[in-house]
């Protein structure tokens, strides 16, 4: 009986559906009548040409998105930084469906580890070797090489068991230590979590990146799958972002290389889509020669904003840049249009009428959470996507919207009063956070919020309101916490910490 399952079991694994699968390259070469160029192949190369180059270098990001699980008997390279210069010197990276290398620094045995990252730099006139000095590893599990067959290069990888969805490969600027720069490679999933694949390091410490970018995917060769097939798939690759801003372009194009290398049998087109260049790879073909290299024209998508309103308030929602979260955002921005009134009224002082539009943006590169500024809200899209549920996070910056304060006042009082908002009135029943004597008034956000919950419930309602008034006339000072409930600031918080358990 246990047999039988077992073999069962085998069966389904043995026959999972390969969604990549094509005859193979040669069976393809035939049918369309070409030859087959030796490996690796470039199935389709793009570059982005920019306005100019970019000075004090410190990000390169390119979002990914994969469409379907490419198995690991495909030895595919999807390169989202093909060929990129700094100061001169030449670098590359991306994800690989089997990485190898030597297991350490020591070792010279290679060894293959199927899915993974990898980052490589090439010396700065290729010819003279670079050494592992120049690679520094971020775990026991990452590779190296530095070989001159490529010309004379060195490198790190990583496993990281990528499947079907987007990523954002990275290369940021890290310490400098005397004459030479680190740069560390990390892969970032949609959810936020980052990955780190390892770091190079680079003669300088002050960098411009070179005035164009490049993508590749490419087929390989590897000892352990010397002829790998040619995987039905489509990369996209996004707009390259250099210092956390999209690069101004001056023109995108694509090339399928023939001549000149890494040469490839034709069997990919590369699409414009949006802001986005679509590589489909799919059959072997003979290509239109005039077809070879092609412009790709970005930016056609139109962006819509919905506007969601009632007769007190407006919400803009602008989810173009995270089309995932287009629901999220709706419902966002229906929240803020039902709180915008009520927060008003928690928060009134004489004289001041509340903003009654709010835009709500949501930032595909955006590390944190989400930030409010002049009527405008930024909400980190990955931040959403890992904390779907945090409808106060959307309350918190709405208040900072209404509250409109002049700069100047005590940054822990105002994200307190946001808070206050927050978990008073918009989570009335969620469990307040655990607060120790090591706490402070001045720690900002839940801490100095329950503090205000707990002084107008000793002292009567009202303080927030005043200490609101005070700071959006730009009149803040210590002593209205005395005047409005006989006691000092300070006084106010050791009272408040007897209460605590430890
Ligand atoms: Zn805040």
């Amino acid at each position: 009986m246990k047999a039988l399952i077992f073999i069962g079991m085998l069966g389904a694994s043995a026959f999972a559906e390969d969604l990549c699968k094509q005859p193979s390259p040669e069976e393809m070469a035939k049918d369309a009548g070409v030859k087959l160029p030796p490996s690796p192949w470039h199935v389709a190369n793009i570059w982005w040409d920019f306005e100019k180059p970019v000075e004090h270098f410190t990000s390169l990001e390119v979002d990914v998105t994969i469409d379907r699980d490419v198995p690991s008997d495909y030895n595919l390279y999807i390169s989202p930084c093909g060929i990129a210069k700094i100061n001169g010197l030449q670098f590359y990276g991306g994800i690989q469906t089997n990485i190898n290398g030597w297991a350490t620094k020591e070792s010279r045995e290679r060894v293959h580890r199927g899915k993974g990252g990898i980052f490589s730099r090439w010396s700065s006139d290729k010819t003279t070797p670079i050494g592992l000095d120049h690679v520094r590893t971020v775990a026991e599990d990452c590779l190296v090489e530095s070989a001159g067959y490529e010309g004379e290069f060195a490198s790190v990888r990583r496993p990281y068991a990528w499947t079907k969805g987007t990523y954002t490969w990275c290369i940021t600027k890290g310490a400098t230590e005397g004459e030479n720069t680190w740069f560390n490679c990390t892969i970032r999933d949609s959810k936020g979590a980052v990955y780190e694949v390892g770091s190079l390091r680079f003669e300088g410490s002050d960098f411009t990146f070179w005035e164009k970018h490049s993508a590749f995917v490419e087929v390989y060769s590897t000892s352990k799958i010397p002829n790998s097939g040619i995987p039905k798939v489509n990369v996209t690759f996004g707009w390259p972002r250099l210092n956390g801003q999209k690069v101004p372009l001056k023109k995108v194009h694509a090339y399928y290389p023939d001549k000149g290398g890494p040469d490839s049998p034709d069997c990919a087109w590369v699409k414009a889509e949006g802001e986005n260049c679509v590589v489909e790879v799919g059959p072997i073909f003979k290509r239109d020669e005039a077809k070879r290299r092609h412009d790709l024209v970005l930016g056609s998508k139109t962006r819509s904003v919905s506007k969601i309103s009632s007769k007190d308030a407006t919400a803009l929602v602008d989810t173009n840049d995270a089309a995932d979260l287009k629901d999220w955002g709706g419902k966002a921005g229906t929240l803020c249009v039902v709180w915008f009134p009520k927060i008003a009224a928690l928060l009134p002082s004489e004289g001041f009428t509340s903003p009654k539009e709010v835009a709500l943006y949501f930032d595909p590169a955006m590390k944190g959470v989400a930030h409010a500024a002049n009527g405008k809200i930024t909400i980190s899209a990955a931040f959403v996507r890992a904390h779907s549920d945090d409808w106060g996070m959307v309350v918190h910056e709405l208040t900072h919207v209404v509250q409109a304060y002049p700069a100047g006042g005590p940054g822990w009082l105002v994200e307190g009063i946001a808070d206050w908002v927050r978990i008073v009135h918009f989570e009335p029943q969620a469990p307040r956070p655990k607060v120790t004597r090591l706490a402070s008034y001045k720690d900002a956000y839940k801490t100095t919020a329950i503090f205000l919950e707990w002084c107008e419930k000793e002292h009567g309602a009202g303080l927030a309101v005043k200490l609101n008034a005070a700071l959006r006339a730009g009149k803040y000072h210590e002593e209205l916490w005395q005047l409005n409930t006989g006691k000092t600031v300070d006084e106010l918080w050791a009272d408040f910490a007897k209460t605590f358990s430890n």
